[in-house]
């Protein structure tokens, strides 16, 4: 089964308007929401809405302008709920706690001495 025809994940519900979500900022290629289950007091997810990367190393070698695009919404996000000040973490594989298999960051910002991200 390619990736075309393997169900959509739930990000790509979201930006499909399918599946409810707080949506915080979106371009053409990206769309940012907040997380469901938060872990810190901004809690953002930024995925794109194009192609069907599974990962942050397969979206840098396919389409490493895409990739570029998504760090720069997650930028716009941290300055915009935040101090502009943000972690950016990429989850890359089941080990590492990936659970949702379609490319994305999770920023992480304000007041993250005081948050949980395990
Ligand atoms: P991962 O574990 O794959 O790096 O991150 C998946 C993230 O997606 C988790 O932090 C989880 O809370 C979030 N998530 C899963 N399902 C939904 C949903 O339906 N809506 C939103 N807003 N976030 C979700």
């Amino acid at each position: 089964m390619t990736a075309a025809e393997a169900e959509p994940t739930v990000f790509e519900r979201i930006a499909a308007r399918e599946i409810p979500a707080t949506i915080v900022a979106e371009t053409p290629r990206v769309i940012a929401f907040h997380d469901i289950a938060p872990k810190a007091p901004v809690h953002v997810v930024v995925t794109t809405k194009t192609g069907a990367y599974r990962d942050v190393v397969e979206l840098a070698a396919g389409d490493p302008g895409l990739l570029a695009e998504l760090v720069e919404v997650a930028r716009g996000v941290a300055s915009d709920l935040a101090d502009g000040e943000f972690r950016l973490v990429f989850n890359t594989g089941a080990g590492a706690g990936q659970t949702v298999f379609h490319v994305h960051a999770h920023v992480l910002a304000g007041g993250l001495e005081e948050a949980s991200l395990g």
